[in-house]
């Protein structure tokens, strides 16, 4: 049922050019729209320790609001809005509508995933800044992503970002690890905290043998990076068992916790009833 409630749709469109170029148009307006009625929400999803099952902090997931009241995924809108020159914009918002939620909720931990395009823009880095000196928000409560792929694609402005970031206290994520052009050499010299495991190697490690051996020597090459491990993607209990006798220490997946809205993040969360004791 709840599933059922925060799910996200996809935008349709047929498949020929010149109605896939009236879908683009159709979404380069809606996220418009969604800028100026403040039409985008934040879903948050656990980050769990595996031995223990404790909450160490929440990831942010954007979700867009339609019309019709569907929320529509992150999938469906960011490339076209990384396209069009918007996605600096919706990274503001992000950034901003966390801090909100830190502020308001003093017992949370959130991660926000940047756009590698974002990485390009000075004023974005120079509005965190700027949010931590004003918010009152420790910055160890804020976390950023950063996809491998980006990361590697822009790296002087992505170590950049994590040297300001990490200097001020704040946590460093390379998300979806594994997918990129992992060079070593690269990943060495970044400053991240965490490696997040990309999910397409964790969903299935209790039935193929593959994605197993990866998953552990992805652990063991975090580890060797002085970085801990995230696994995404744990869908089931026996995934689950698999990262724990791997000693792969932070896990995230349906099985663990679904993105949800904030409401109900505060209903459940450990993470802030232990701060409000
Ligand atoms: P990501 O950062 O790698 O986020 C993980 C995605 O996997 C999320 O999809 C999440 O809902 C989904 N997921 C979590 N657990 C499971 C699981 O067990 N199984 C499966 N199959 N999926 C799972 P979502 O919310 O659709 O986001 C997709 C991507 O969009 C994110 O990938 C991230 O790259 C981007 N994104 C999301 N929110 C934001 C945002 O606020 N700003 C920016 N710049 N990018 C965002
Ligand atoms: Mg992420
Ligand atoms: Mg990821
Ligand atoms: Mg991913």
């Amino acid at each position: 049922k709840e599933e059922g409630k925060n799910k996200v749709v996809c935008l349709t469109g047929l498949d020929d050019p010149a109605s896939e170029l009236n879908k683009i148009n159709r979404t380069v307006a809606l996220i418009k729209q969604a800028l100026k009625e403040n039409r985008f929400v934040l879903f948050l999803q656990p980050v769990v320790e595996l031995s223990t099952g404790r909450v160490v902090h929440y990831e942010a997931l954007i979700r867009l609001n339609g019309e019709d009241g569907a929320l529509i995924a992150p999938g469906a809108f960011l490339p076209v809005a990384e396209r069009f020159g918007l996605i600096s914009q919706i990274d503001h918002w992000v950034i901003n509508s966390v801090f909100n939620i830190l502020q308001a909720h003093p017992g949370l931990t959130i991660f926000v995933n940047i756009s590698g395009i974002s990485l390009a823009d000075n004023r974005l880095l120079e509005f965190v800044e700027a949010m931590l000196r004003e918010k009152g928000v420790s910055p160890s409560r804020i976390g950023f992503e950063i996809t491998e792929t980006a990361a590697l694609r822009n790296f002087t402005q992505a170590e950049l970002w994590m040297r300001r970031l990490k200097a001020l206290g704040c946590h460093i994520a390379i998300d979806d690890f594994g997918c990129g052009y992992s060079s070593f050499c690269y990943l060495r010299a970044l400053p991240a905290d965490y490696l997040k495991i990309d999910g397409s190697f964790v969903r299935d490690i209790d039935t193929n043998p593959t994605n197993r051996a990866i998953v552990e020597a992805m652990k063991t090459v975090a580890h060797a990076l002085g970085k801990e491990a995230i696994a995404e993607f744990v869908e089931n209990e026996s995934v689950l068992a698999i990262l724990q006798a791997y000693s792969v220490r932070y896990g995230q997946g349906y099985h663990l916790g679904r993105p949800a809205p904030l409401a109900e993040v505060l209903t459940a969360s450990p993470q802030e009833k232990s701060s409000a004791t």
